[in-house]
């Protein structure tokens, strides 16, 4: 009888370990409450991209002065462009759905519970349905965190999930939150015109990022008019009773920001309280998360955990490898050549503008663990492409073994940085010294040829 693999959650987690089980011969069921394609994945994650995108637009529109150019249109659509959120979403989740039921994989929607170590049951539109299986996969993902000093009413004071698709595009909003998702909102909103306040809980935004590039970022949102409120913590949030369209956003230095919206980015939770993991035998940790070893597997043998419910890094690229992973090792191919996944080399980006890309060790973390590193550094600006494309800000900057020309890590911030930084990310995952990057003939004129340059 084939291996029967029952997977909880239809995201890049899940529709990737459903996708390469099933080609490995399992017999793969996934149980999927919302969205295939996943809630994070298709409603906050290419949502907040295809909004960025269009920004981009707008930004370049702006820009085009110096091109030669005399007149673009910065005007937005709304409609259109909320439609053409959906359209993608749609086209996506359309895209999956065949992808998986071509591999054979049966999807059932609905909310799934563990009855058993071996069982769970299904809530659907027509009943319960019951299942067994010979391994599981968790990949729930999260939702956005709320904190006790605040109820949203997804109307005025949002969670980032109320933001997509747009119902309204606020004209004067403040974002609780400077990591990653808040700076991309800050960003976002700033292009289309809004007036952004951040409020920032230390000195400066991205905690953890490369503070070079935080400063290039916050002397852009300066630079649009956005303020920023510098260690501040946020204490209430609240619909202002005299006023119906005025949110009062308090902070515990008294200060005090009003605006017609307020948005959440502080982070999110597991979806895991309604699995009944305790039938199962699956242990989280107090935050709710599922502990998981270096195959993704939980504290029972048959059950894995991937993607953003495992804790581990909250990307979808993560999430879809982490994926592969889980269909290898249930199937029983994590031979020699199973390689373990190393989460210090996942890359990450933040499409902000300038974007800000990295990816392995980061400079901060290396003099930390007082390791020796060689780091160059090349602005954009001396590259005739950004000069081409009237944009130079931003600069690559590449972490090297000073011994071996190992490239160890490295941050990129400036256009395209998302993808530029994928050079980089080989060359850690690779072993690849500076060398290589430097003997690879590459394009010219290109913004990777700063690439070049940092590894000289
Ligand atoms: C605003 C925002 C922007 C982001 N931008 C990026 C980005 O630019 N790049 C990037 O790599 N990542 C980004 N992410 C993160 C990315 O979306 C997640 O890391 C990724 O979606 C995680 O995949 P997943 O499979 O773990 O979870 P999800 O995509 O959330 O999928 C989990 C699925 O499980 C389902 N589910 C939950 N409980 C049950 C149940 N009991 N029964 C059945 N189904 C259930 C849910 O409905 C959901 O569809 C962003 C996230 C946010 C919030």
């Amino acid at each position: 009888m084939a291996h029967r693999f029952v997977i909880i959650g239809g995201g890049p987690a899940g529709n990737q370990a459903a996708t390469y089980a099933a080609r490995l011969g399992a017999k793969v069921t996934m149980v999927e409450r919302e969205i295939v394609g996943g809630a994070a994945h298709l409603l906050d994650c290419i949502p907040s991209k295809t909004m960025i995108a269009t920004g981009g637009a707008i930004s370049f529109g702006q820009r085009i002065g110096g091109m030669g150019l005399t007149d673009a249109s910065t005007t937005v659509d709304e409609d259109a462009l909320v439609r053409r959120i959906g359209s993608i979403r749609d086209h996506m989740q359309d895209d999956t759905t065949q992808l998986l039921q071509s591999q054979g994989v049966d999807i059932i929607r609905g909310t799934a519970r563990f009855t058993g170590p071996h069982s769970v049951e299904v809530d659907t539109a027509d009943g319960v349905q019951q299942l067994e299986f010979d391994s599981a996969l968790i990949a729930t993902g999260t939702r956005p965190r709320i904190p006790e000093w605040c109820e949203p009413d997804h109307e005025r004071i949002l969670t980032t999930r109320d933001c997509y698709p747009p119902k309204v595009f606020p004209k004067k909003v403040t974002v609780i939150g400077s990591g990653v998702t808040g700076v991309e909102f800050v960003h976002m909103f700033a292009s289309f015109g809004a007036e952004v306040t951040l409020v920032v809980s230390r000195q400066h935004v991205l905690p953890g990022k490369d503070p070079e590039a935080a400063a290039i970022l916050e002397d852009d949102f300066l630079s649009r008019g956005v303020r920023l409120l510098k260690g501040a913590r946020a204490t209430s949030i609240e619909r202002d009773p005299a006023d119906p369209e005025n949110v009062v956003v308090k902070c515990d230095d008294g200060r005090v920001v009003e605006s017609t919206h307020a948005v959440l980015a502080i982070g999110s939770v597991p979806n895991t309280e309604m699995l009944n993991l305790e039938a199962a035998g699956v242990i989280s940790d107090e935050g709710g998360y599922i502990p998981i070893n270096h195959h993704c597997v939980t504290n029972q043998p048959h059950i894995y955990a991937a993607g953003d419910v495992s804790g581990k890094l909250p990307l979808s690229s993560v999430a879809s490898v982490q994926g592969r992973k889980v269909a290898e090792h249930a199937m029983g191919l994590h031979t020699v050549e199973h390689r373990h996944l190393d989460y210090d080399k996942a890359a990450s980006a933040i499409f902000t503008e300038p974007e800000i890309a990295d990816v392995g060790l980061a400079e901060a973390e290396a003099f930390a663990l007082g390791r020796k590193i060689r780091v160059t550094k090349v602005p954009f600006a001396t590259t005739p492409k950004a000069l081409i494309n009237n944009d130079p800000r931003g600069f690559v900057k590449i972490v090297s073994d000073p011994a071996t020309g190992v490239v160890l890590g490295g941050s990129i911030v400036g256009q395209h940085a998302a993808e530029l930084i994928s050079v980089i990310a080989l060359a850690v995952t690779a072993n690849l010294t500076v060398t290589d990057i430097v003997e690879s003939l590459l394009v010219h004129p290109a913004l990777a040829e700063a690439l070049s340059q940092a590894a000289e």
